[in-house]
């Protein structure tokens, strides 16, 4: 196969999407390479969902510690120790890390860590010198955070330095309202900091169903997250103290000791020599491919956050998987489906949905019918938590076709994976009804709805 290049595929960036494709490519008898400038694992597994599950996890614990005492335990002298949180979750970070790369060892993949460019149609130099061929040359280049630029914005981090804090700050402000930032709040706000979100819009969370992000606000507020909608940011300046002034526009100036841009995420394009092999690239700097992944060149692909189609790592290791196969495997050709993914905010409490909500639902098909169960947790009643859970599902009124479930609720997460499976059979309400229920859970109120 292509024995007149070094090799048959060469992948920039190791993240999910570049790991899944070489291994299996590799394992369909192709002789890889891969190239990763950074850490091998990219930002799920180094910088994003895998560290941020493990602060979820540590932060959940002060509401558990909270609750315990109405289940009858005392807990005397409870302190948070956040270098050592920390600490723990960058241990197992690396952990992580040696096993991507054994993965990668033991499937023959020639690991390069270091920068590569892309220097002409089938060649790749790396940051030594070294100048590569490859017959396919796949992107996987991932995204980094979108900075803002204002005065003083140098001062603001993003959640890549929040993992690695020297210490936890008093105050944090958090620039959007997206999925990192409504993370970041409860985590921080979790953790004993005073949070504040400022937001360009009166909006969180935009692709969620409007109950959803209602009830997230109202908790939210309720836990004493602040919110600043319709605010833009003017200037940073430095304190004396070393702490933050930021002059906002729509809101009063405030002092915090952190502020953190969570403003969405840019492709990784720039300085890849995409040009060089005449790659095109879109209006964000995203690669553009087809649905089997291939950009306008033909022996050239891209997979996850690079082509900014749908930035979840799921999805990435997918459209890796379908690259690998479909071009170095012994199948037709085939795409990802990119329909009625499954998705999750790990909020406090989290939201999980999957297909259309209320709003999708009644404009694409006119006629819907909504179930839902608004509920306050067994947990919750006995801890005294005042924190009421949402269900919603949505039905196409003809067919009763589940076309969208939504909840807001403890495990969310958890309950939704389940329930996507079904909604992506195309199961209906009638189906769920001839479920018997687990009893007692909150996953029953799926199979009870009204
Ligand atoms: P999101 O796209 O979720 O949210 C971005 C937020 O920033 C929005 O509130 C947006 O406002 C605001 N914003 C965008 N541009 C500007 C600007 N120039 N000035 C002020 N505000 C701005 O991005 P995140 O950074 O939170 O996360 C990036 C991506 O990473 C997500 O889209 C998701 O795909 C992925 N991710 C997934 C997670 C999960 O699966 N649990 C967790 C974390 C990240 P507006 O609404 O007005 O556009």
């Amino acid at each position: 196969m292509g024995q007149q290049y070094d090799y048959d595929l060469f992948t920039i960036g190791a993240g999910s999407g570049g790991v899944r494709a070489s291994r299996v490519s590799a394992a369909h008898g192709a002789r890889v390479a891969i190239a990763e400038e950074y850490r091998v694992g990219g930002t799920c597994v180094i910088r994003g969902c895998v560290p941020k599950k493990m602060l979820v996890y540590g932060a959940h614990f002060a509401e558990d510690l909270e609750d315990c005492q109405s289940f009858g335990w005392e807990i005397e002298g409870k302190r948070f120790h956040w270098q050592k949180l920390r600490d723990s979750v960058m241990s197992d970070v690396d952990r992580l890390e040696g096993l991507y790369g054994e993965t990668l060892e033991n499937h023959k993949v020639e690991i390069f860590r270091e920068r590569a460019e892309i220097t002409g149609p089938h060649e790749i130099t790396l940051a030594s010198g070294k100048v590569i061929t490859a017959k396919y040359i796949l992107i996987a280049t991932g995204a980094r955070p979108a900075l803002l630029d204002f005065p003083g914005s140098e001062h603001a981090i993003t959640s890549n330095e929040a993992f690695h804090l020297d210490e936890l700050p008093k105050r944090v402000m958090i620039a959007g309202g997206g999925y990192i930032a409504n993370e970041f709040a409860g985590i921080f706000n979790e953790f004993g900091s005073t949070v504040c979100l400022v937001n360009r819009g009166d909006q969180l969370l935009r692709q969620y169903d409007q109950a959803l992000r209602d009830r997230l606000l109202q908790i939210s507020l309720m836990k004493g997250i602040n919110f600043h909608f319709n605010t833009t940011f003017k200037s940073i300046t430095k304190n004396d103290d070393g702490s933050l002034h930021v002059e906002l526009d729509g809101s009063p100036d405030i002092d915090v000791d952190c502020v953190m841009f969570a403003t969405g995420r840019v492709p990784n394009t720039e300085g890849l020599g995409l040009e060089n092999a005449g790659v095109e690239v879109g209006k964000k700097g995203e690669v553009v491919v087809d649905r089997f992944s291939k950009t306008n060149v033909d022996h050239i692909y891209a997979v996850g956050d690079v082509t900014d189609r749908v930035q979840l790592t799921p999805v990435a290791i997918r459209e890796g998987q379908a690259f690998a196969d479909s071009v170095f495997g012994k199948v037709e050709p085939y795409a990802v489906d990119h329909s009625c993914i499954a998705s999750a905010v790990f909020s406090h409490p989290p939201i999980a949905a999957v297909g259309l909500t209320e709003g999708e639902a009644r404009n694409s098909l006119g006629s819907i019918k909504v179930y839902q169960s608004d509920f306050r947790p067994m947990k919750n009643v006995v801890a005294g938590r005042n924190e009421r859970s949402l269900i919603k599902m949505i039905c196409d009124a003809e067919d009763e076709r589940i076309v969208g479930i939504h909840m807001i609720a403890p495990e969310a997460a958890e309950m939704m994976q389940a329930a996507a499976v079904a909604v992506k059979a195309g199961l209906t309400k009638a189906d769920f009804d001839a479920t018997t229920a687990i009893h007692p859970t909150m996953a029953e109120e799926l199979v009870l709805m009204r």
